[in-house]
């Protein structure tokens, strides 16, 4: 059955009218899924009754519990969602059908509390096709693409869902190959009929895929994050397949075609890798590559857990490759690492929870 969760404000206005219901009940289905975020059409009291009957014939709300989780010593949580093949009409009319045999597959949500804010990190695909060499997801291969609705889903029904104030795009898959779905979820986290977010509180990560890329720089106003990790193309290949398909340098070259002063802004996400790209050479070409792009890189720490061939650098070389950055006049952090012992960290999602089903 087609869900109504991940539907904008026009296509609720049509349902609204094939089922009996006038044009306005789509204002309201929209403030019912999106705001007052209802489980159930019993629950639409302002809508008739002959109405929410028709509607339930034809249409699910599309909510669905995570069946498990995890949580970790630092309070990061881990969520594990079913997807399923039920809603076959509206995946097949958007190309989104799973890859699966088993028609389901499983998908992880990470839950990130800190003191003055709560991000939840959704998956955009089950699995991967990019095949980053130190990625765990990438592991799994690719089954499918999520639709609008497996996005917002995530968002919607984790238990600690009302106290979210930021959303990351960048659990499994790569937004851009699924961009479709994905600018889909985003209008109705950020749309004034939807949940009504500001852009700003919401970031899309990227290898850059290009064709993607370009879109969503076009349609959309959130925030952008690229994985960069190497500033030469050869070195960057060697980790990261996509270079040999669409080379840092184009990303680069597009990323710089906008205006990234005011609204929007960009970062770089940098694993550090001992010798491998944590050296003065690649500091100086990482300043030349960037220079004139207003961002700032985020460092981050690489897990023991990934399988992979260097060891990550050890934080005497993080800080000195942070504080160059910095000098160079790049803004630069090193990204606290969480719950890397329940394999929730950058890269470690795996539906490692299936196992506690
Ligand atoms: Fe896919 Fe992102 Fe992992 Fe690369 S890092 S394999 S794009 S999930």
């Amino acid at each position: 059955m087609n869900r109504l969760l991940g539907k904008t404000l026009e296509e609720l206005q049509t349902i609204a009218l094939e089922v009996g219901l006038p044009r306005f009940a789509g204002k309201q289905l929209a403030e019912w899924i999106y705001i007052r975020r209802a489980t159930s059409f019993d629950d639409m009291t302002n809508i008739s009754l002959k109405g929410r009957e028709a509607l339930k014939a034809r249409y699910t709300i599309g909510r669905h519990a995570p069946i498990a989780e995890a949580i970790s010593k630092d309070g990061t949580k881990k969520y594990l969602f079913r997807i399923s093949n039920n809603e076959r009409s509206e995946r097949s009319n958007s190309n989104s059908s799973l890859t699966s045999k088993s028609e389901e597959v499983y998908i992880e949500s990470v839950y990130l509390p800190e003191e003055d804010r709560a991000t939840l990190c959704v998956s955009t695909q089950a699995g991967c096709k990019m095949g980053c060499k130190f990625c765990m997801t990438g592991t799994l291969g690719f089954h499918g693409h999520l639709t609008a609705a497996d996005i917002l889903n995530q968002i919607f029904s984790i238990p600690d869902s009302n106290k979210l104030t930021n959303i990351v795009y960048m659990g499994e898959g790569e937004p851009m190959d699924n961009l479709e779905h994905v600018l889909r979820s985003l209008q109705a986290m950020t749309a004034s009929w939807g949940c009504a977010w500001s852009p700003k509180r919401v970031t899309v990560s990227s290898v850059g895929y290009m064709p993607g890329l370009k879109r969503f720089l076009e349609e959309s106003e959130c925030h952008l994050a690229i994985s960069l990790h190497n500033p030469f193309g050869a070195e960057r290949q060697e980790v990261m397949p996509i270079e040999k398909r669409y080379h840092l340098t184009e990303v680069i070259d597009l990323l710089k075609q906008y205006d990234w002063t005011h609204q929007r802004r960009i970062s770089f996400e940098y694993i550090c890798w001992y010798n491998q790209n944590d050296t003065i050479r690649h500091a100086k070409e990482l300043l030349r590559l960037l220079k004139g792009l207003p961002c700032r890189i985020n460092l981050i720490r690489f897990h023991a857990g990934v399988d992979a061939t260097f060891p990550g650098s050890n934080e005497r070389q993080m800080e000195w490759l942070r504080d160059y950055l910095t000098a160079g006049g790049i803004t630069t952090t090193i990204r606290r690492s969480r719950g890397e012992d329940i394999l929730a960290a950058c890269g470690m999602l795996v539906n490692s929870l299936k196992e506690k089903e």
